[in-house]
């Protein structure tokens, strides 16, 4: 190496040495430009004019890096809905700039813990980041009255330092904690409009998610485009009727391979709760091919994998998931992770994947 050539070298490493030492300094500068930005960012500006679905939580009740709590948000023109409020998901919004303060009402597919254990902090930053005068709406089965009730006495404290500290102009009192929507169970064969506002028409069929009970899935139509959530369930025929002809299918799905792994560790690691739960878990969830039958049995055109089971943190796991799908089905296949957005525009048959902002 001539003389020059190393000289040029540790003149670079310097510089980067130097505005390494100097980062707390130089970052505060551009703080300012980067909280405006940020706070004004509004992921619809970049969505085309149609119905749009967000992953704001891919996972399921297990810890997954990629993947937080149950969680989906639903654009539709004017509308902003939530499917399941799992741990990670108001957070998640927040960086994938969905308004949180503009969220028009949370669905529950069903009261397992994993989709519910986020609601208090989702009612709680819709109030507090808009000045919202009303509470938050819980659409769900019958059934979800107590689960509101609890949370609003859970947080009834917070909601009162929050407007003794901020003042009610910015936590006005009228729009703490959350309120009960239920609908009653459809049965097998009939569906429950849930909401019906502004093109955006959303309906609740019941899947099978023994012994929970009730447990339902939704499907979203507006602009000529479709959108079906399966909430938890075994493979379905419910689910395939609603879901006939959907532009995207959303399943959740556990690999009873992957979860058999962990079966057969916990069992030699004498790990009986471990070992019993990942027995059980086995038998209320559709594995990734029956998901996969129902996407070819409803003819949906494209399978969003989400509330994936187990957590897919190593190379290769997804493959083991994955494995047998394609000889199903024959459309796209996806795996969701946290931040996903798809945007279907209206009267078309587009299906696009947004860039990630998380
Ligand atoms: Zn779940
Ligand atoms: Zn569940």
């Amino acid at each position: 190496m001539s003389r020059k050539i190393a000289l040029a070298l540790v003149s670079i490493l310097l510089v980067f040495g130097l505005l390494f030492a100097l980062r707390g300094l130089l970052v505060v500068p551009m703080l300012e430009r980067a909280f405006g930005r940020v706070m004004v960012a509004d992921i619809r500006d970049d969505l085309a004019p149609g119905l749009a679905v967000g992953i704001c939580g891919a996972g399921g009740p297990m810890p997954d890096p990629e993947r937080s709590g149950p969680c989906l948000v639903i654009i539709a023109g004017e509308n902003l809905l939530m499917v399941d409020a799992g741990t990670g998901g108001a957070r998640n919004l927040n960086r994938m700039q969905v308004p949180i303060g503009e969220v028009d009402a949370v669905l529950l597919t069903h009261f397992h813990s994993d989709h519910i254990d986020g609601l208090g902090e989702t009612g709680t930053l819709r109030w507090i980041s808009t000045a919202n005068t009303s509470p938050l709406p819980v659409i769900a089965p019958r059934g979800v009255e107590p689960v509101v009730d609890g949370f609003n006495l859970s947080y009834a404290k917070d909601a009162k330092y929050r407007a003794a500290h901020h003042g009610v102009g910015v936590a006005p009192l009228s729009g703490k904690g959350l309120s009960a929507r239920p609908f009653g169970l459809p049965d097998a064969g009939a569906s429950a409009v849930v909401w019906d506002q502004g093109g955006l028409k959303v309906v609740a069929f019941k899947v099978n998610h023994d012994p929970v009970q009730p447990a339902v899935g939704y499907r979203f139509d507006y602009g000529g485009r479709s959108v079906v959530v399966s909430g938890d369930t075994t493979q379905s025929e419910n689910l395939e009727r609603f879901a006939r002809d959907a532009d995207l299918l959303l399943h959740d799905a556990l690999s009873p391979e992957l979860v058999g792994i962990m079966h057969s560790a916990a069992n030699k690691a004498g790990n009986d709760i471990l070992e019993k739960i990942t027995l059980d878990i086995q038998g209320y969830h559709a594995s990734p091919t029956e998901a996969a039958a129902s996407a070819a049995a409803s003819n949906s055109r494209q399978l969003v994998f989400y509330h994936i089971v187990p957590p897919l943190v190593l190379p290769g796991m997804d493959r083991v998931f994955l494995a047998g799908v394609e000889d199903i089905y024959s459309g796209k296949v996806s795996l969701a992770q946290d931040g996903m957005v798809f945007s279907l525009p209206s009267d078309s048959t587009d299906i696009l994947e947004l860039k990630s902002r998380l």
